[in-house]
């Protein structure tokens, strides 16, 4: 069996490493030579494990969904990461980032978003730790996303609408990346497991306190720590990566990987990034990202937004290479239709990413004894305009 932690030059079999400006070299080394012994200090441990207690409401439950198992024949548990402070798991990552950040002395964060929801999740512990927060964003994000904008704005950030390109998240990406190599004393937070050396494999430590709770509770519940699949949406791959995290070289536990096909994965409209991608460089690092011949970045489609992103992380891109994942894709009509069957049945409506992971269930069969863990990565309340327009329509 492969290995599927990250190799000592930051890869994941063929993909990750670090693609970046030379101008970038002091930083990324700064952040790869310290950020293991920083994380594994007991003072660090202590303070991180008190904010995701007492600040983010850890640990998240895992609920047993009794009417959707016996909908679907087999036993069904939810983790709840829609319960965290803030809404959603990205929250778990950006309080071990600014953790970090501060202890190599930075004052000054900066952050790109697309949906807003990792700017908010930036927003809200640089208010908590008193930081300076900018947040780099698309032009056309800003106008379409205005709720979250306005959230992070109340938080004390400043939101720096970027005109350039198609004015979307990778054109805010550019423009972080531009602010970081000037500017030494800026920490960059970024908000999945992806970028280059050692984000993904930093992010996905940060995020591994879901599969790590996954275990001490599934063996309550049932008296085995090993769920027989664990299924989570794919963005980048931050929320997949923590519930998949303690369970990877445990073969016996399925991993299901679940991208948004948006309007179908033929149609020109889709985020399906391993069924449509290819290898290439996205964000400084090597993996599987969707892309034109001569390697032009394709506008990707999703209706949520948190998984309009034309790639997925190195750790993601290995499971898929070496088939210890399995990745499936579900519709924007697909994932609508599961978020109002999961709210009808368990009075839980879930984030349109999150969705995605529960419209699964219609395509795949599990036998009646397993043990079915989903990762709701986040609640609907964000998404509740999209869900009543697109019913009525
Ligand atoms: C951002 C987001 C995602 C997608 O990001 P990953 O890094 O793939 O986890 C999924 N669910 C929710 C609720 C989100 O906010």
């Amino acid at each position: 069996m492969s290995n599927y932690k990250v190799d000592e030059n930051g890869y994941y079999g063929k993909f990750g490493g670090a693609y970046i400006p030379e101008m970038l070299h002091p930083h990324i080394e700064e952040l790869k030579n310290n950020f293991r012994h920083i994380i594994a200090e007991e003072e660090f441990q202590t303070e991180f494990s008190s904010l995701l207690k007492d600040y983010v409401g850890r640990p998240t439950p895992l609920y047993y969904a009794s009417r959707m198992s016996e909908l679907y024949q087999t036993n069904i548990y939810f983790k709840r990461e829609d319960l965290n402070h803030t809404g959603a798991h990205k929250v778990n990552n950006t309080i071990g980032q600014i953790l970090l950040a501060k202890r190599l002395g930075k004052t000054r964060i900066i952050a790109e978003t697309g949906a807003g929801q990792h700017g908010v999740a930036t927003a809200t512990v640089c208010a908590l730790m008193g930081l300076e927060c900018i947040v780099y964003m698309g032009a056309k994000d800003v106008e379409r996303q205005a709720p979250n904008v306005n959230r992070m704005k109340m938080l004390g950030a400043k939101v720096e609408a970027v005109h350039s390109g198609s004015k979307t998240l990778k054109d805010a990406t550019n423009e972080a990346i531009r602010d970081w190599i000037n500017n030494p004393d800026t920490y960059y937070l970024i908000g999945s497991v992806v970028g280059p050396h050692p984000y993904p494999e930093m992010v996905a430590l940060f995020q591994s306190v879901i599969s790590d709770e996954i275990k001490w509770q599934l063996k309550e519940k049932t008296g085995s720590e090993f769920p027989d699949a664990v299924i989570a949406c794919v963005g980048g791959g931050s929320n997949a990566a923590g519930a998949f995290y303690h369970f990877t070289n445990h073969p016996n536990t399925r991993l299901i990987a679940v991208e948004a096909a948006g309007e179908g994965v033929n149609t020109g409209k889709s985020a399906a990034t391993t069924a449509l991608g290819s290898i290439g460089i996205l964000h400084g690092s090597k993996s599987l990202m969707m892309q034109t011949v001569d390697g032009q970045i394709v506008e990707p489609h999703s209706i949520s937004a948190g998984l309009d992103y034309p790639g997925i992380g190195p750790f993601h891109a290995h499971l898929y290479d070496t088939k210890r994942g399995e990745f499936y894709s579900a519709t924007d009509e697909e994932a609508v239709k599961s978020a109002y069957e999961l709210t009808k049945l368990e009075g839980i409506i879930p984030a349109l990413e999150t969705a995605h992971a529960t419209a699964i269930l219609k395509k795949l069969k599990f036998k009646k004894e397993e043990n079915v863990v989903i990762n709701l990565s986040g609640r609907g309340d964000k998404d509740l305009a999209t869900y009543i327009s697109y019913i009525n329509e």
